[in-house]
């Protein structure tokens, strides 16, 4: 087929300062650095975000690398053939998926914006079953966490970061402040399979209703001899990015955590979500430190989700798009045609 649509991809590196210091079982940070891409055609803007991560070896540097890589594409292959560029985008490097992420969601941004329908409309999903996202407490001192809580008053669902080996007193501080449902996430935090288990059965004792990695990614034997002794839901998210490793996962875990950074973007997404949902397992919508692009990106398919986490863009305080909103917790879409997302101001555009 021959190409009749010039495009015109570019990208910017956008520095996120967090409300607070963000730590997890891995570190601490003040501040994230995204790249914000974009793709103009037809008089069509699509946006597109990379959230890279260290854990997967991604800088905002080795992301831009790979976006230079795409321009090419781009050029050459007709955007509305979007499987098949997908596919072109997913094999421009094996790894570094936040970069081809930020390039799947602006091509189905400027896909469904070109046709003037918002991305869940466009997969055919109700927009009124988009869920409730839980909102994320990092580690930190009891005082602090405390706070967090109360500023979290609106979200029904509070998760929580633990596997630090000092949960009782993190949940200990939480449950002095508030009765709400509780998740928590040990981002692969305990090494030995007894230890986690007594955590976890202490945990439920608290009220916490699902469990996020709780191992390391490469103990699978491990955490399939925790999931068979615990009530509550296991969900992976180190062990889970792409569709592919999800069939080995089921034997393991309950769930997965699908995050549009780990998984190359909405249509690697979409091929995860109806592989777990085939194998019987629950889906989360998870996310990274992200602004409103990415976030409401993974919103447009959150009406498939069992579980949302969406909250990155509601841990910084500089946000410059606006997208999706929430509700009490409710993830509201918007009508706007695509992702759904545009510049909160005046906004530069370079690269
Ligand atoms: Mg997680």
């Amino acid at each position: 087929m021959t190409k009749n649509v010039a495009l015109r991809l570019s990208y910017e590196v956008k520095r996120l300062q967090l409300k607070h210091t963000w730590t997890i079982a891995r570190g601490s940070s003040d501040f994230k650095d995204n790249v914000i891409v974009t793709l103009e055609g037809s008089g069509v803007t699509g946006l597109g975000e990379a959230a890279p991560n260290i854990r997967y070896d991604e800088t905002p540097e080795s992301t831009i690398a790979v976006i230079e890589k795409a321009k090419p594409l781009f050029e050459k292959q007709d955007p509305w053939e979007f499987v098949e560029l997908g596919f072109a985008i997913q094999a421009l490097d094996p790894a570094q998926t936040a970069a081809k992420a930020a390039l799947d969601m602006v091509l189905m941004d400027w896909i469904t914006k070109s046709l003037g329908v918002p991305l869940y409309q466009y997969l055919g999903l109700a927009k009124a079953k988009a869920p409730t996202t839980s909102l994320s407490i990092g580690i930190d001192t009891a005082e602090v966490i405390q706070q967090k809580v109360r500023e979290a008053s609106e979200f029904p669902i509070l998760k929580i970061k633990v596997g630090m080996e000092n949960e009782e007193e993190i949940i200990g501080a939480v449950r002095a402040v508030t009765d709400k449902s509780l998740i928590v996430d040990a981002n692969e935090g305990w090494k030995d399979k007894q230890e986690a288990l007594e955590r976890i059965e202490w945990l439920i004792s608290q009220g916490v209703q699902l469990v996020e990695q709780p191992m390391p990614a490469d103990m699978l034997d491990e955490t399939r001899w925790l999931r068979e002794r615990t009530s509550v839901p296991i969900i992976a998210d180190e062990s889970v990015k792409t569709a592919g490793d999800i069939p080995l996962l089921s034997l393991a875990f309950d769930g997965i955590n699908i995050k549009l950074m780990k998984a190359g973007g909405l249509q690697e997404a979409l091929r995860m979500v109806w592989l777990a949902k085939s194998l019987g397992m629950k889906v989360m919508l998870g996310c990274m430190v992200e602004t409103s692009v990415a976030i409401s990106a993974a919103a447009g398919i959150s009406p498939l989700a069992d579980y949302a986490d969406l909250d990155g863009n509601l841990l910084i305080s500089n946000d410059p798009y606006l997208g999706v909103s929430v509700d009490n917790g409710q993830l509201i879409l918007n009508d706007d045609p695509g992702i759904g997302v545009k510049p909160r101001g005046r906004c530069s555009v370079s690269g």
